[in-house]
């Protein structure tokens, strides 16, 4: 049996923090993972240039059951404290746009900063390595692959079960509801919203176009691309909402939202443009999009043929599209899974859960989810770090 201070399960951007801060303090820390390799999302995130914190982070960009839960830890470790560390091992980077920070080379500079800083505080890596129970007569013991180990402080960092062939899991979820830990339903979110099936034969066949849109779902919007798949909807613009829809909203879009079509249109008719209504609208939208509307909702005239209530109503749907998805493209697609541990179980100065004493979930296992643009490692930094200074 090995004994250590504090065990990590989990070594993505939540558990490498959390292991190298506390061994900064001193403690005998191990980091555990299953996978043979570190950080596999990080490698992934990004475009593989990991969007590793947004300079204007701040709690409005995280969902929770509780939006107050994650202000102490982001307050504690902000974006600034995580560019002074790639700063200080000279990675470079750009904001790309909006505040999102990326690698200017690769993901892997992320991963080596963080594993090289961990070595040198004297973390112990044990990779390829299942755990197989949990249990705590006193301290924790764990029954894993390549042996028995204690520990006095355990902290889960498994992250979501989004992309299982990251090695993702929901492993976390397992150890929470064991200590009788309550969880808010896991579900896919960053993620591409499906067409049910009469959508499909209608919109299906725009695979490929995007557009510049403003989406409002629950009455948050997003100004950003959309683009059309075989399935559905996805790109920036449709991932972003797909963290507040749930089963059964609608969406509405707004297919242009710099130019009032309505007025555009009937001031064309009004000095006589002789132009048919797809061609025009063409000049302002995706020419497949164009076309698709008017085959669906008003059949292409010139438009001195058109009736000025139709011209305008039909602007007001391309306003006001209104969507109902009939679900996601599911785990295997999604960049996160929002919900997770309830955080009324936790304690947001040190997650620690208040019921068991020793216990730490940090990372995405948690009800903490932020939007897209490098959130969500800011938040796996950041309560990383609240619980490296606790255990
Ligand atoms: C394709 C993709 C791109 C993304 N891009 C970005 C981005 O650019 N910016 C951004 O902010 N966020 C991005 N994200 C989200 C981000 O990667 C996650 O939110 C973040 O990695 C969560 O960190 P974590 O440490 O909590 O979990 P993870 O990084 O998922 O780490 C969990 C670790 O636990 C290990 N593990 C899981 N189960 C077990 C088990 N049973 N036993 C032992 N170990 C286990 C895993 O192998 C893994 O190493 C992206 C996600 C995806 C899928």
């Amino acid at each position: 049996m090995s004994h250590y201070d504090v065990i990590v399960i989990g070594a993505g951007g939540a558990g490498l923090m959390c292991a190298l801060q506390a061994a900064r303090r001193g403690k005998r820390v191990l980091a555990l993972d299953h996978a043979p390799k570190i950080g596999k999302k990080i490698l992934i995130s990004g475009g593989s240039r990991c969007n590793f914190t947004n300079l204007h982070a701040s709690p409005a960009n995280f969902l929770s059951r509780n939006p107050h839960f994650c202000k102490s830890a982001l307050a504690r470790f902000t974006p600034d404290d995580f560019v002074q560390m790639v700063k200080d091992h000279n990675i470079p980077f750009h904001e790309k746009k909006l505040g999102q920070l990326f690698c200017d080379r690769s993901a892997r500079d992320i991963v080596a900063m963080l594993v090289q800083d961990c070595e040198k505080a004297g973390v112990a890596f044990q990779l390829h390595c299942t755990v197989q129970t949990v249990t705590k007569p006193d301290r924790f013991l764990l029954d894993t692959s390549q042996g028995s180990l204690s520990c006095k402080s355990l902290v889960i960092a498994t992250g979501g079960p989004s992309v299982p062939d990251t090695g993702a899991t929901d492993f976390g979820y397992g150890i929470a509801r064991q200590f009788g830990l309550a969880l808010v339903e896991p579900e896919p979110a960053l993620v591409g919203l499906t067409w049910g099936e009469s959508a499909l034969r209608s919109f299906g066949d725009l695979a490929g176009v995007s557009a510049e849109t403003v989406i409002t779902c629950r009455q948050t919007s997003f100004r950003e691309n959309i683009l059309f798949t075989h399935r559905g909807l996805s790109g920036p613009a449709m991932l972003q909402t797909s963290l507040y829809w749930h089963q059964g909203d609608p969406i509405t879009i707004n297919l242009s939202p710099d130019l009032d079509l309505g007025a555009w249109l009937l001031e064309a008719k009004r000095i006589g443009d002789k132009a048919e209504l797809k061609t025009l609208l063409a000049s302002r939208l995706p020419k497949r999009l164009a076309e698709k509307f008017c085959d669906l909702y008003l059949p292409s005239r010139p438009l001195l043929q058109l009736a000025d209530k139709d011209l305008a109503s039909f602007a007001q749907r391309l306003h006001r599209w209104i969507v109902t998805p009939n679900g996601t493209e599911g785990l295997k697609k999604a960049e996160v899974t929002r919900g997770g541990v309830d955080t009324d179980e936790l304690s947001s100065q040190t997650m620690e859960a208040r019921k068991v004493p020793g216990l730490y979930f940090i990372g995405e296992v948690v009800d903490v989810t932020g939007q897209l643009g490098g959130y969500n490692f800011q938040w796996a930094w950041a309560s990383g770090f609240a619980a490296g200074q606790a255990v």
